[in-house]
């Protein structure tokens, strides 16, 4: 008799309410692994006193949740990202490299947007699997990445955290960023939700943005990191959004994420973001962010008073006077609780709690590191086919330019990691050119900010003079120029598209003198080129590359690697093509979103603009034929799969990769809709010669737009074309179907 109770206790433990532990003693469900998750977190809750749910409210500290130890809840140790790991001791400021007091070394990934530029989710995935297993070799259990915001304007101090100007592309990175990362037991955070397109008044701007824009634009990788990749954390942006603050606003927390999308995890507040207790803990903002003495103490410096950081309202001291009926309910501090503690439980986290014992910086992720780097780089002009460079034939090679000899490996604020080694342009050129090819240096140009009083008129002059006669003694100049951490960053956005501190000067004199001048672009996004781009016979952006840029740059400068990126967002000739021009940085603590849905190469095309490089381009050093496209069925019923496939050849003589990518072009809908929009992709490897077919899905939201009207996603019947090819300006070959009406 006992053995049978024992084995119904072993098999359906919920039901007893207790399970027996090996040595006899009662194991109350939460704690039982083989408890459904759901039954587990009613239990805890119904085990806890209310001061105590009250306390998960607010962090413990800087970077950690509150522990129980009464019930053994243990603490969600976070840490920043998403570029990598960054230390968590303390603000951004104080966690820079030469301030820090924990020094955390860990492996620099490419940004955010370079990684965009790779166009490839598995590589993404790979990254965020890294991430993962060096954040469980630390002891930590979350990772604050990835930031999926949009590259509203070029001047977004932060746009190189994010995955460019397109919601497709920045959704599919999303979710394999995060698939990597959860795959670990580590909790990933998307963030930062919503339309946080600018750090310019970032705790005090109304970014006023339209439903449909919202909807096609801004939400889009938010919903996908939810709905696709199940994400486990959501973390509210700074901004108000349409008048209220995103940490306490219930259109996003409770209607679009909770409601529409069935997001069962918690949302954490950005860093100093809340600013009411009731509004805040009822609109879902579950956890807020920082806590403790570290959060009381940061938000009475002047900079934080400044800068308009809010915070501490989710302390017990001003949760717990709110508990009354019209204020404050229990069952609303369950449900906020209770998302903390289900991805306590469905992480692993509450079973297995990570202990900071593993590897970091491994051989794997270096090489990871490497491969990354090698695949973001894109090549944007290449006259004459100068790249790559024969090592045999040029005997002597000059790098210039302020940042060739460091290595600039990300940009500034909370994301930039501090990786134990890093290689800058000059060292892996350097590594790169063997005896033969003799590479000297000439700095050329001091970065902006950088060796403080010494950029004077004259100062200028004698370090480009330099840079010039080297230049013309040398049989190719390679210029790398850019912009730096401390210029490009998190907290202030960028104060010119044109390159800083005499470097478009710089480029004008050695091109001058040197007809083999390459322009390596270091920076997170477009720079303006109409000085020099037409003097110049090859340009090739590396963005930030992370510890490894400089052997990437160096892989591809000499052909080692064939150029394969291709550019998440458009390069505008001049700032005022932009589509944010006119409502940026707005007034009065306020921001119209007015272009509407025309972000990116959107607002090009319907606007007829020529940008400057469009995106999805970049070039390669073999060549691609594209052909035999069919669709597949031609005629669609209401939510029927479309297929498309087309042969892609490599017909130059050596190996490459392309990205393929298909836009769809709805010419009969009744309301205005983009020329074209980017609804899949692929990358193909070829050797010369060689041809592959290539497969894309289209499922039923391709077609679809967001109906303001039906207040949901609606595709109108008819003809929708199907463009593919080589870039959003390159498309090499054409076909269609149609959606028939319903019965
Ligand atoms: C940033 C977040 C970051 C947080 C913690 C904030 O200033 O906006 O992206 O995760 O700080 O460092």
């Amino acid at each position: 008799m006992r053995r049978l109770l024992s084995l119904i206790l072993i098999f359906f433990p919920a039901i007893q309410g207790v399970a027996q532990s090996q040595s006899g003693s009662a194991i109350p469900p939460y704690k039982n692994p083989s408890v459904p998750v759901e039954q587990r977190v009613q239990d805890l809750l119904a085990r806890m006193t209310l001061q105590e749910k009250v306390a998960m409210l607010s962090g413990a500290d800087w970077m950690q949740s509150v522990p129980n130890k009464r019930l053994g809840i243990p603490s969600i140790k976070m840490s920043d990202g998403p570029l990598g790991i960054r230390s968590w001791a303390g603000p951004s400021s104080e966690t820079r490299a030469e301030v820090a007091e924990k020094k955390v070394t860990t492996t620099a990934f490419p940004a955010g947007v370079a990684m965009a530029a790779t166009w490839d989710a598995d590589l993404v995935r790979s990254q965020g699997q890294a991430i993962g297993q060096e954040l469980k070799a630390l002891g930590r259990d979350m990772i604050l990445g990835p930031t999926v915001n949009i590259n509203r304007t070029p001047l977004w101090g932060r746009n190189f955290e994010g995955y460019g100007e397109d919601p497709y592309l920045t959704s599919r990175l999303a979710v394999a960023y995060i698939e990597g990362v959860q795959g670990e037991g580590v909790i990933a955070t998307v963030k930062h939700f919503a339309a946080n397109n600018q750090e310019f008044e970032r705790h005090r701007i109304n970014a006023v943005v339209d439903e449909r824009a919202l909807n096609e634009i801004y939400f889009p990788a938010f919903k996908a990191a939810v709905q696709e990749a199940g994400v486990w954390s959501v973390m509210s942006a700074y901004n108000k959004l349409n008048g209220v603050y995103c940490a306490e606003n219930p259109f996003l927390l409770k209607d679009m994420l909770q409601k529409q999308w069935g997001f069962k995890g918690f949302v954490v507040s950005d860093w100093g973001s809340t600013y009411s207790t009731v509004g805040t803990v009822n609109a879902g903002m579950d956890l807020e962010m920082p806590g403790g003495e570290p959060m009381r103490t940061w938000l009475k410096k002047p900079e934080s008073v400044k800068a308009g950081n809010g915070g501490g309202w989710l302390v017990p001291e001003k949760v717990l006077p709110e508990m009354s009926p019209g204020k404050i309910s229990t069952a609303t501090i369950d449900d906020n609780v209770g998302r903390i503690l289900r991805v306590i439980f469905i992480s692993g986290q509450f079973d297995k709690p990570h202990t900071a014992t593993g590897v970091i910086d491994t051989p794997e992720q270096r090489a990871l590191a490497r491969k990354a780097a090698t695949e973001t780089v894109v090549l944007l002009k290449n006259e004459g086919d100068l790249l790559p460079l024969d090592a045999t034939k040029i005997h002597s090679l000059v790098v210039i330019g302020p940042n060739a000899a460091v290595a600039r490996t990300g940009g500034g604020g909370s994301s930039l990691v501090v990786p134990k080694y890093s290689i800058s342009p000059l060292k892996g050129i350097q590594d790169r050119a063997g005896q033969h090819l003799q590479v000297s240096y000439a700095q050329g140009a001091e970065m902006e900010a950088e060796g403080a009083g010494k950029d004077t008129p004259s100062a200028r002059k004698h370090l480009r003079d330099e840079a010039v006669s080297a230049a013309a003694k040398a049989d190719a100049a390679i210029i790398v120029v850019g912009r730096s951490p401390t210029l490009e960053s998190e907290d202030f956005d960028i104060k010119s598209l044109d390159l800083p501190a005499g470097q478009d000067d710089l480029i004008e004199a050695v091109a001058r003198v040197n007809k083999h001048t390459v322009v390596v672009i270091n920076a997170g996004g477009p720079v303006i080129m109409s000085k020099w781009i037409a003097q110049v016979p090859a340009i090739v952006d590396m963005w930030y590359g992370g510890q490894e840029g400089g052997n990437a740059i160096a892989d591809v400068l000499f052909g080692d690697a064939d150029p394969s990126g291709k550019l998440p967002v458009s390069f505008v000739k001049q700032w005022k093509d932009s589509p944010a021009y006119g409502h940026y940085p707005g007034e009065n603590l306020q921001v119209e979103y007015a272009e509407g849905i025309y972000v990116g190469y959107r607002y090009f095309d319907k606007q007829k603009i020529e940008p400057l490089f469009p995106f999805g381009y970049g070039l390669s050093y073999t060549k691609f034929d594209y052909s035999d496209l069919q669709v597949s069925p031609s005629e669609a019923s209401p939510g029927q799969p479309v297929v498309v496939t087309l042969q892609v050849r490599n017909s130059g003589s050596r190996s490459g990769a392309e990205v393929v990518e298909l836009y769809l072009h709805d010419g009969h809908a009744t309301v205005d809709r983009p020329v074209q929009e980017l609804k899949g992709f692929q990358r193909v490897d070829l050797s010369p010669g060689e041809s592959k077919a290539v497969h894309f899905t289209l499922d039923p939201s391709a077609t679809a737009f967001y109906s303001t009207a039906k207040k949901d996603w609606v595709t109108e019947p008819g003809q929708f074309d199907v463009l593919v090819g080589s870039s959003s300006r390159d498309i090499r070959v054409k076909g269609s179907f149609t959606v028939e009406s319903a019965r």
